[in-house]
Order: structure tokens, then C-alpha cells, then sequence
């Protein structure tokens, strides 16, 4: 018997030579009917320098679902593109004078390779960037089509700046009143700008969570980003300007309770109602100040409440009675009007600015100590009102609003218009012209895209877009008079890219169109989209609003883009996230050369459960790697020494023994692989058989051995997909991605079972046997699949659940 040496890198890179040859992934669109259809996505890349350990787990993650599904029967989309546009190229063009699509294409470069070198099964026929003209036309298509609907509009706005990267901010990209690129504190400018209407899909944003199998986390924070709540809007009189100021409250019960109206710093008419006070300067310096601070600051609870009085009032419409006004920064523009009214006994906020300003607190709800936010009847609320329960009372006092004309019942939400126009070089084009006759805003005519990309010397940011200065390409001719028009400057979003490529993929190579709707039926929506937590409101959030836009237009058969949805943990190392600055970053590229691709792939995924953190260890790592190395090693000794036979029909003594591991090693891998992400264990299953079958190889015959050691090969393909093609080629000649999944025979699967008690609250709701060494997974998804276990926890949120192996389950719920 020669010595087997276990050599990835003469094994990997012939393997990858076969697929890239015979173009083993690529799918097509035309041969649609026998197969299933799955379409497995992760989040595409941003190419900027080199992918890292981040890239390797989340492709590691979609690639063994995408093997899978594909041996599972499934025709499996599978592809891969780059979110090439933005701010890190330019800035770095800033500062090396690389043009930013040289920047770009270096790295996609890098990417490309190393996607290949990890064995990543990849449909490269329908590879795109989003910078290529071919890509970017489409998206300025998308934008001609909102426009056309009015979802996209240009008007003024107080908007976010940033002063570093000189470039607005959506709302979403400033985290704590920072830039959440750069860090620097973000200003407000008045400028006109181009948004998109996501405000009118608030409510079907909402209610269509019900339909997609997202995790409940990402969920919870779709909803509180989209802020619905529900009371009345209300029209305070302010008889000085005869203007009338509209508040959302979810709280008109406490009507009679106002006893002052504040109005945010930003509120338009803040300084015109100053002007010509006492107060007009304290305002003015005020809001300088106030505009420096973050949302986040300015609205905490514990802050020192802070204002400076308008020098004016406004009438409360229930009572008539005359209330002072102020400016003060713990109101926020974003929300509701920009103004609320104050009702100090039952508001914390507006309680701590009452006693800090020696203002009127006023009891109009009986109950506990002030500031009281429960339940009760009203009191010093009028004839009408008094005595009534407060819930009762919101209705009622809504119903008398409306009849007097004063307001409305009325639903208010959190989630602001998305700001789409940037200031910067390299994005998307908007296609529209300004004519310098009367036509206004003009569309680009569709055949004439797309705007392509001006060359530019200068990429510096001076407070208006770098394209302003490509005058030849700025002035043109517009398409609806024929007289002089300037063409738009600013670019889009990057985000605006990311928020429909999912499609492209579906049909990427359409020279006419964006996508044929029929073949974007074919595949569409996405069956399982994986990707990291962080994008769980921008990203999502935006693709879900352009998928309803575009299904409402006509252009797509289905509301959301995303069936299910996988978020996968961070990697870290000795605790801390990877960064260059700590000195922790671990290179995919060095570990793939040190011990190839597939043990790369598979510490990964063993390191703990994908979804959440785990924390890097080069002895984990080694461990793999030689459960790899010896899994190969046993295939290449076994395959060399005899013929291929098939396993005893009635396996006896050490080959029952070893049968019966492999059977369970597939019942287990199939159950932790089908839509559970439990890829550690089912690793760890795979390394308990290569262990059994070195364990006896010597007792079991060469049918059973030869069959444990294919198994393992089959099963670790997901994972490992070079070492096992090339094991089980040698065990059985076969191509092991040719093969369907395997099944556990259940005659070979009579494992030792036990009564799991299932606990609901501590009370016992039902008993089923489990296998006996199921893991606290597995009971607990066996637990919580028992019928009156799910009576009992529908319609309540799980807390947590307790599971003691070999005795109990414990759902706690509320
Ligand atoms: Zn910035
Ligand atoms: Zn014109």
C-alpha cells in the first residue's frame, strides 16, 4: 500500500478545473417544468480590496444549502454579482488618483478568484456588477419607472449632511447623530433633493412581515423602523400668524391635559415665531446649538430637559384656553409634525420639562403618581369626558375632533421618504434633464439609456456633485422642447443598486429589458436569501419597497422578494471583532493556502451555530483539517486495496455496527441540513462516522466500510466539496454531485429512544419519544413540532426554552 498523503492543493484546484470546464452550476432559464426551482442568494459583495472572513462564511453558509437543495432534487440558481459602486472607491480615488472603476475591478478581481479557489458553486454566466453601463441602465430605467408613478420627487428638505464625506445621508445612515461611514457629526442643510416614496408602502411593509419566514429579531426590527402607531392629529391654533399647527398624539384622551406645545429645532417655523419676541435671539442660539446633537441624545430619557420659550401660544381646541409655546430639542422633526402638545401629568418628558420651567401639571387621568402613564377614568376633562375610561375616552374625543373640525383619528409612522440623491461621483446617474425653458424636470427618453458615467478629473467633494464640473456632459439638449437643458448631477444611492439585482440575476443577460417577467416568475422570489444581520432594515427594507412598487406597475407576480431569510453570525477573534487595527484579522486567502478551501469552509461552519458569533481558533482549525485529511486518507487506502463491492445484505456484528452509524449519520445530517442551518452538527456527525470506520476498519468487511466511508464523503459535500468528490470518485467512481442526497434506510436506524417530557410553563403538555444523544437542538425542535406543545405556545412569544437531554423541555412563553 503506497502512503496517501492528503494534498488540497493539488486536489482543489483539479476538482474546481472540472467545474469551471463542464460549467457544472450554471442553470438555464429555457428548460424550465421537470426540476423543482430553488433560488439560493447571499448578499452580494462590496468589492473593496480583498473578500474576508466574513465573505468565506457567508458564502460557505449558501453554497452548502445551494448543494443541498441541488442533491435534493432542486434546479438551483446559484449566482454571483458586486455592489460596485461607492463612497470607498472614490474616496480612495481622492486619495491615490485611481480611478475609482480601476479600484473596483482590481477587486473584483480578487473576488472572483478567491470565489473560485473556495470551490463556491457559482453560476458565472449571470455575473454582474453593478457600475457596468449593462447594469446600471436598468436601474435608471427603475428610477424613469418610479418617477413616472410619482414615487420619485425632487423637493426641498432639511436634510442630513455629511460635512467630511460632503454628501447627504439617508436617515438610515446616521447612527447617533454620526455619519455612519466616516463618523463625523452630521449637519442640517435645506436642499432639494431626490426621494423615493417608501412612506406610501408603510402599512403594506408591515403587514406582508406575516408572509415571509424571516427571523422573528429581523422582524421586530423591520417593524420598529417602520414605527406604526395609532391616536389622532390635531390642529392647534396659533393666532398671532393665523397658522394652524397639526400634533400626532397617540394620547387625545389627555387632551384637556396640555398645558404647553413644543416644536423641534428644526420645525420651519420656529424662527418666524420668534421673531420680534423678547425671545427672538435665545431661539436662534438655541437651535444652532441643538442641531449639532444626535436624535439619539436629544430624545434619551435621562437627559436634562432643555428649551427656550417662543414668546408666543397656541388655543387647545378642547378647552379653548391659551398655551405657551417653546422650542425644545427633546422633540424630533422625524417624528410625527415636527411639534407635539404637552401634557406633563402623564408624560415623563414633558413632566421633567414642566418642573424644569415652572409650568402647569395637570391631572386629567385618575390613577397612580404623577407622571402617570396607565389606565383610568378622566377627570378635569369637562361635563362630556369626566368619568369616562381613558381607552373609552379616545374615541370619543376623536368623534368630537372631527365633528368640530379640529382633527382626526389618525396613524402615524416612524418611517421617513428614502433620500436617494448623493453629491458624489461614483453611483448611479439619475437620468432626468432641467430644461432652461418651461419643461421642467424631464425624464431621459428609455432608449436613450443609459446616462452613462462622465470621466472626470477631479473627484473631490465640494459640496455639490464632481459631475457638475463635466460641463460638455452637463449641457445637452431636453427631449421634450429641443431648447438647452442641464442634465441632473447627482448620483444615487448605492443602495438603489442593491435593491433589485436579485432580479437581474433571473435573466441577466436581457439585452431589451430589465427582465422578462416570465422568467422572473420562474424563480423569483428568492427561496432562501442569506446574509448578515446588519442589513436588516436599510437593505431589506428598500428591496422589499421596490419589489411592491414594481409588482404595483406591473413589472413583477409577487409582493416580496425574499421567501425566507438566514442571518449568519460575526466571526471574531480572542473575543474582539477582526480589524487591521487590533492585529486580528484572519485572512481567508492565507488559511486556504495553508490548509485549502475545504477546511476553510468547514471550521467555519463548525466553529458553533451559523447564527450567531463564534470566536476563531487555530486549533479548531487543525482539528478539521485533519478530520478532512483522514477521511480522505481511509477512502484512498480502502479504494486501493480492494474492488468496489456493494455493503452485506444482512449485516452482521461490526458491520451493523458501522452501517447503522452511517444511517444515522445521514438521518442526522439531512435533519440538521433540511431548513435548519445546524451545519456544526451535522459536521460533527460526519467526523463520528470517519471515527467508527476507522474504529473497525479492520473488524467490518469491505462492502461496509467502503459504504461508511462514501456516506461521509457524500455528506460532507456541502462543506467540503473537493475532498469529498475526490474520496468518493475513488470509493465508488462516481461523481458525488451527480448523486441525489442519500436516505437513511430505517431498518439500519433503530437508535435507543427515550419519553422527552414537553413542558409549557412548566406544565407537562405532551410526551414523544427521542433518539437517544439528540442534541438540545433537535429536542427542541422535536419539542416544540408535538401539537399541544403548539397549542399552547401559538399566539404567545416564546422567551425561552429549557432543554435538560434525556428528560425535558421547557417552552417558557408570554
Ligand atoms: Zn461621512
Ligand atoms: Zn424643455
Amino acid at each position: 500500500m503506497t502512503d496517501q498523503h492528503y494534498d488540497p492543493s493539488e486536489i482543489e484546484p483539479r476538482w474546481q478545473a472540472v467545474w469551471a470546464q463542464e460549467r457544472t452550476w450554471e442553470v438555464s432559464n429555457a428548460q424550465a417544468g421537470e426540476r423543482p426551482r430553488s433560488y439560493v442568494l447571499e448578499m452580494l459583495p462590496y468589492p473593496s480590496g480583498e473578500p474576508h472572513i466574513g465573505h468565506l462564511k457567508v458564502y460557505s453558509v449558501g453554497d452548502a444549502i445551494a448543494h443541498f437543495r441541488r442533491r435534493c432534487g432542486d434546479e438551483v440558481l446559484h449566482p454571483m454579482g458586486y455592489d460596485a459602486f461607492g463612497l470607498p472607491a472614490e474616496n480612495n480615488a481622492i486619495a491615490t488618483g485611481v480611478h475609482p472603476r480601476d479600484a473596483t475591478n482590481a477587486s473584483i478581481a480578487s473576488f472572483q478568484r478567491q470565489f473560485r479557489e473556495w470551490g463556491i458553486s457559482i453560476d458565472w454566466s449571470r455575473e454582474l456588477a453593478t457600475c457596468d453601463p449593462r447594469y446600471y441602465r436598468w436601474t435608471q430605467w427603475i428610477f424613469l419607472e418610479l418617477f413616472k408613478a410619482g414615487l420619485a420627487e425632487r423637493r426641498e428638505a432639511a436634510v442630513k449632511w455629511c460635512p467630511h464625506d460632503q454628501t447627504v445621508l439617508a436617515n438610515e445612515q446616521v447612527i447617533d447623530g454620526r455619519c455612519e461611514r466616516c463618523g463625523a457629526v452630521v449637519e442640517l442643510r435645506q436642499l432639494e433633493q431626490w426621494f423615493f416614496k417608501i412612506t406610501d408602502y408603510a402599512q403594506r411593509l408591515l403587514d406582508d412581515l406575516a408572509t415571509i419566514d424571516w427571523p422573528e429579531h429581523v422582524k421586530t426590527m423591520q417593524r420598529n423602523w417602520i414605527g406604526r402607531s395609532e391616536g389622532a392629529r390635531v390642529a392647534f391654533h396659533q393666532p398671532d400668524l393665523d397658522v394652524d399647527y397639526p400634533v400626532f398624539t397617540t394620547r387625545p384622551d389627555t387632551l384637556f391635559g396640555a398645558t404647553f406645545f413644543v416644536m423641534a429645532p428644526e420645525h420651519p417655523d420656529v424662527l418666524r415665531l420668534a421673531a420680534g419676541t423678547e425671545h427672538e435671539q435665545e431661539v436662534r442660539d438655541y437651535v444652532n446649538r441643538a442641531l449639532t446633537a444626535s436624535n439619539a441624545e436629544r430624545g434619551a430619557l435621562d437627559k436634562a430637559k432643555t428649551g427656550v420659550p417662543l414668546g408666543r401660544s397656541v388655543l387647545n381646541p378642547v378647552n379653548g384656553e391659551s398655551i405657551p409655546m417653546f422650542v425644545a430639542d427633546y422633540v424630533l422633526m422625524e417624528y410625527g409634525t415636527g411639534a407635539i402638545m404637552a401634557v406633563p401629568a402623564h408624560d415623563e418628558r414633558d413632566y421633567d420639562f414642566a418642573r424644569a420651567y415652572g409650568l402647569e401639571v395637570r391631572r386629567v387621568v385618575e390613577g397612580g403618581e404623577l407622571p402617570y402613564g396607565g389606565e383610568g377614568p378622566l377627570t378635569n376633562s369637562g361635563a362630556d369626558f369626566d368619568g369616562l375610561p381613558n381607552r373609552e375616552a379616545k374615541s370619543k374625543i376623536i368623534a368630537w375632533l372631527e365633528a368640530a373640525g379640529r382633527g382626526s383619528g389618525a396613524v402615524n409612522f416612524r418611517l421617513r421618504d428614502w433620500l436617494v440623491s448623493r453629491q458624489r461621483y461614483w453611483g448611479c446617474p439619475i437620468p432626468v434633464v432641467h430644461c432652461e425653458g418651461d419643461c421642467g424636470i424631464v425624464p431621459v427618453p428609455v432608449e436613450d439609456l443609459p446616462v452613462l458615467l462622465p470621466e472626470i478629473e477631479d473627484y473631490a467633494p465640494k459640496g455639490r456633485s464632481p459631475l457638475a464640473a463635466a460641463e460638455d456632459w452637463v449641457a445637452t439638449t431636453c427631449p421634450a422642447c429641443g431648447g438647452p437643458a442641464r442634465r441632473e448631477t447627482d448620483t444615487m444611492d448605492t443602495f438603489v443598486d442593491s435593491s433589485w439585482y436579485f432580479m437581474r440575476y433571473c435573466d441577466a443577460r436581457n439585452e431589451d429589458a430589465a427582465w422578462d417577467p416570465q422568467v422572473l416568475a420562474e424563480w423569483m422570489p428568492v427561496d432562501q436569501y442569506i446574509g448578515g444581520v446588519e442589513h436588516a432594515i436599510l437593505h431589506l427594507m428598500y428591496a422589499r419597497f421596490f419589489t411592491k412598487a414594481l409588482a404595483d406597475l406591473g413589472h413583477l407576480s409577487f409582493q416580496e422578494p425574499f421567501a425566507a431569510l438566514f442571518t449568519q453570525g460575526m466571526i471574531t477573534r480572542d473575543g474582539a471583532k477582526m480589524s487591521k487595527s487590533r492585529g486580528n484579522v484572519v485572512s481567508p486567502q492565507s488559511i486556504v493556502e495553508r490548509y485549502g478551501a475545504d477546511t476553510a469552509r468547514s471550521y467555519i461552519l463548525f466553529i458553533g451555530p451559523v447564527e450567531h458569533d463564534a470566536d476563531w481558533s487555530d486549533e479548531g482549525l487543525e482539528g478539521v483539517h485533519r478530520f478532512l485529511a483522514r477521511l480522505w486518507r481511509l477512502a484512498a487506502e480502502t479504494a486501493e486495496a480492494t474492488d468496489a463491492v456493494d455493503p452485506p445484505a444482512s449485516p452482521q456484528g461490526a458491520d451493523l455496527e458501522l452501517l447503522r452509524k452511517a444511517h444515522w449519520a445521514i438521518a442526522k445530517v439531512t435533519f440538521d441540513l433540511d431548513g435548519r442551518f445546524a451545519f456544526n452538527t451535522a459536521i460533527s456527525a460526519v467526523m463520528e462516522l470517519v471515527n467508527e470506520s476507522s474504529r473497525l476498519r479492520s473488524q467490518a468487511s469491505d462492502g461496509a466500510l467502503r459504504f461508511a466511508l462514501a456516506s461521509a464523503a457524500s455528506l460532507i459535500f456541502p462543506f467540503a466539496p473537493h475532498t469529498a468528490a475526490d474520496a468518493y470518485e475513488k470509493l465508488t467512481g462516481a461523481r458525488v454531485w451527480e448523486q441525489p442526497w442519500p436516505a437513511a434506510d430505517p431498518a439500519l436506524l433503530e437508535r435507543e429512544t427515550y419519553e422527552l417530557v414537553c413542558q409549557v410553563n412548566g406544565k407537562l403538555r405532551d410526551r414523544v419519544q427521542a433518539p437517544s444523544g439528540s442534541g438540545e437542538e433537535e429536542l427542541r425542535a422535536l419539542a416544540l413540532a408535538q401539537p399541544n406543545v403548539r397549542a399552547h405556545v401559538d399566539g404567545h412569544e416564546i422567551v425561552k426554552v429549557v432543554v435538560v437531554p434525556g428528560k425535558l423541555v421547557n417552552v417558557v412563553v408570554r
